[in-house]
């Protein structure tokens, strides 16, 4: 074995052996090390520097007790975290998730996730996520608002806006960030506008950070199609989820051309041959917090499916929105079968990776979730700039710059991937970009 395959190997089995049980984060450090052979191979400093067993080790984990009063007045308690991955680029940064899933490992999962994906972005952002395992579903305004509360008490004394910058993620958006900001500001007794981002556009938040995410994967779709026969204009798209991110990656590709189909909740999916009524679910998911059976019901003339996979919906474009290892083997094998040409993931790691071999083997253009779905957090960084300068940018000037951002990590995946021998692999572009980016950042601070 050489000692860039030892070095690879040692990291992973560090990894096995230190989180016992953590699967989605051994999922992930296993996709991300697979794709690093032939860089590690070309640069043995990375091995001497011991890059590859630093770089899958949190440089910290916070995890604390969350306790609130639900409105019955019976004390409830939750598990909250904080996984500061990386700050080797700048301030720890990355979104909280609270939903019932949520547990270390699949903040660790994402936070690491988001180390790659944030050096993409070259707006110099450390890595980390949080969240909780409380569920927003079913709760008041008020309950979820002492929870936030509640969550922040603990999370204020480990982040700012030079050390640590939280936003939002699943079950997490502008009420929430409204909540827990002004829970940071009660606490310290400052304005400090960039310790998070997501914030309303009235007290400092950024035009465009709302749509960022679905637009972004967007236009990284339309780059991916410049150098094919077909384009977002007359293709026929599914999107899984209903959230921030499905909603506006079906905004975009419906100006850009496209009729989006389906789109898809917990319960199941919508298939709506005409196009989706944006503005219908946005008021039904987004607004009233209503299955996606209201929007049929409501829409009419076009079907609810309740508890399959919107994969089974043919397409020539997929777009997974929802959430982790949602589109596995069979249901790739089913989209292949069904003519899908293009798979793009704007949630994270929403491909599992039997499910990433297949879109390989028949030939489907693949689009990883670290490059396609940066915009979220590269706005996020656009929100910190107009923060620290005390500006606010219109809207045309954050989607601009959002679009250059999204066409040059194309760019920057698709070169990386040519350079390394692998043309048109973009996820060991997204992969090797962003982890020299991060390793040279390691390497040039010393071992600290
Ligand atoms: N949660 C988003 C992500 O997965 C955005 C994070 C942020 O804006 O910090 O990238």
């Amino acid at each position: 074995m050489s000692d860039a395959d030892a070095a690879l190997h040692d990291a992973l089995e560090s990894v096995v052996a230190r989180n016992p049980g953590q699967k989605l984060f051994r999922q992930a450090v296993h996709e991300v090390l697979e794709s690093l052979a032939p860089v590690v191979a070309q640069h043995p400093e990375y091995v001497e520097g011991g890059i590859l067993k630093r770089i899958v080790e949190p440089e910290r984990v916070v995890s604390f007790r969350v306790p609130w009063v639900d409105d019955s007045g019976v004390i409830q308690v939750q598990r909250g975290f904080r996984v500061q991955f990386s700050s080797d680029l700048g301030p720890y940064k990355g979104g909280l998730r609270f939903h019932r899933s949520v547990d270390e490992d699949t903040l660790k999962f994402l936070g690491f996730e988001q180390v790659f994906k944030n050096a993409l972005t070259g707006l110099g952002l450390g890595g980390g996520k949080g969240g909780s395992d409380f569920d927003p579903h079913g709760r008041t305004d008020g309950e979820v608002m002492r929870f936030c509360q509640s969550f922040m008490a603990e999370l204020a004394h480990h982040i700012g806006a030079d050390l640590d910058v939280p936003a939002g993620d699943i079950g997490v958006g502008g009420r929430e960030i409204g909540y827990l900001y002004g829970q940071y500001r009660k606490i310290t007794g400052r304005n400090e506008a960039g310790v998070i981002t997501g914030k309303g556009i009235g007290y400092g938040g950024s035009w465009a950070r709302t749509e960022a995410t679905g637009y972004g994967l967007v236009y990284y779709v339309r780059e991916m199609l410049r150098e094919t026969d077909f384009s977002l204009d007359g293709s026929r798209v599914v999107v899984s989820g209903s959230g921030n991110v499905a909603l506006y990656a079906a905004r975009k590709a419906t100006q850009l051309g496209a009729t989006v189909v389906a789109c898809s909740d917990s319960s199941g999916y919508v298939v709506d041959e005409r196009g989706l009524d944006l503005d219908l679910l946005a008021d039904v998911k987004d607004v009233r917090r209503e299955r996606l059976s209201v929007y049929a019901e409501e829409r009419g003339d076009c079907e609810f499916v309740e508890g399959r996979s919107v994969w089974e919906v043919k397409c020539d474009i997929a777009l997974p929105c929802a959430t982790q290892n949602e589109l596995d083997g069979d249901a790739a094998r089913t989209l292949a079968g069904n003519g899908c040409r293009l798979v793009a993931e704007g949630a994270n790691m929403p491909c599992t990776e039997e499910a990433v071999e297949v879109i390989r083997e028949k030939g489907i253009l693949f689009g990883p979730a670290k490059a396609a779905n940066a915009g979220g957090v590269a706005t996020s960084g656009l929100e910190m700039r107009q923060n620290a300068g005390r500006l606010q940018w219109d809207f045309e000037r954050v989607d601009s710059e959002l679009d250059r951002i999204m066409t040059n990590i194309y760019a920057t995946t698709a070169a990386t991937a040519e350079e390394y021998g692998m043309p048109g692999d973009l996820a060991a572009g997204a992969n090797i970009a962003g982890f020299r980016r991060v390793a040279d950042a390691m390497l040039a601070q010393g071992v600290i």
